[in-house]
């Protein structure tokens, strides 16, 4: 049943696709659901790529609805609105999880996913299932080796250096107030809240960087 998803979500418009055994990890509003669906694509999460996304997702939930699996579909941009009535309804799966476990990439000193063929350019949703998928081998420490790049780039000092692993999956990689307010700063300067620096300075996936963008921050990640 992977290869039949993989190539209609391919075919619809996701760059990558994985699955993910998340057996264990999950609160147990969900637990019941082992197997998640990792899909990425490689553009920045604005409103087309929500969109993409999220047509992505349904894609998905038709072919395990068609075989009578449960499901749960995950926002797009779950990460940004926790008050929407899903993420209220239950403690949401970080993307970034889902896509560690999936084998899609692991979690880069700027603390967002880091695809060895994307880098840090992809925007996730995933899909909880029950389905008998097979997951995918997962990460379970970062690649980024001596590269600190994002961390000599950062110009408000908000990316620690510290390296993700499973074994310390709440580690603080990125200070997130730090970045938040350099993004202000900027907003009061050029009327929008921009940097990215730690995402276009990453050597991962530059080939893919004409194209496409941004996105992330940090939540536990490991399976
Ligand atoms: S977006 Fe800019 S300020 Fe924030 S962590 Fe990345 S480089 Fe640093
Ligand atoms: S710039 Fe270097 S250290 Fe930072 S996330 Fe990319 S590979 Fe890792």
């Amino acid at each position: 049943m992977n290869e039949v998803i993989r190539s209609a979500l391919l075919e619809a418009g996701a760059d990558i696709v994985g699955f993910a055994d998340v057996k264990g990890i999950l609160k147990p509003e969900i637990a019941h659901l082992t197997k998640a669906i990792s899909i990425g694509v490689s553009r920045n999460l604005n409103e087309n790529t929500v969109s993409l996304l999220a047509a992505l997702k349904r894609k998905a939930v038709e072919m395990l609805k068609a075989r009578g699996y449960k499901y749960l579909s995950i926002p797009a941009d779950s990460d940004r609105i926790k008050n929407s009535f899903i993420a209220k309804l239950y403690p949401l799966f970080p993307h970034k999880m889902a896509a560690t476990c999936a084998g899609l990439g692991w979690i880069g000193k700027n603390g967002l996913l880091i695809s060895p063929e994307y880098g840090p350019r992809l925007s996730l949703a995933t899909v909880l299932t029950d389905a008998p998928l097979k997951p995918g081998k997962p990460y379970t420490k970062s690649l980024c080796r001596s590269c600190s790049l994002c961390v000599e780039y950062c110009p408000s000092g908000a990316i620690t250096g510290s390296t993700w692993s499973t074994n310390d999956p709440y580690i603080e990689l990125v200070k997130l107030q730090n970045c938040k307010d350099h993004k202000q700063g900027s907003r009061a300067v050029n009327g929008k809240p921009n940097c990215g620096l730690c995402i276009n300075i990453c050597p991962y996936g530059r080939k893919h960087i004409i194209k496409k963008g941004s996105r992330g921050r940090m939540t536990r990640t490991s399976c």
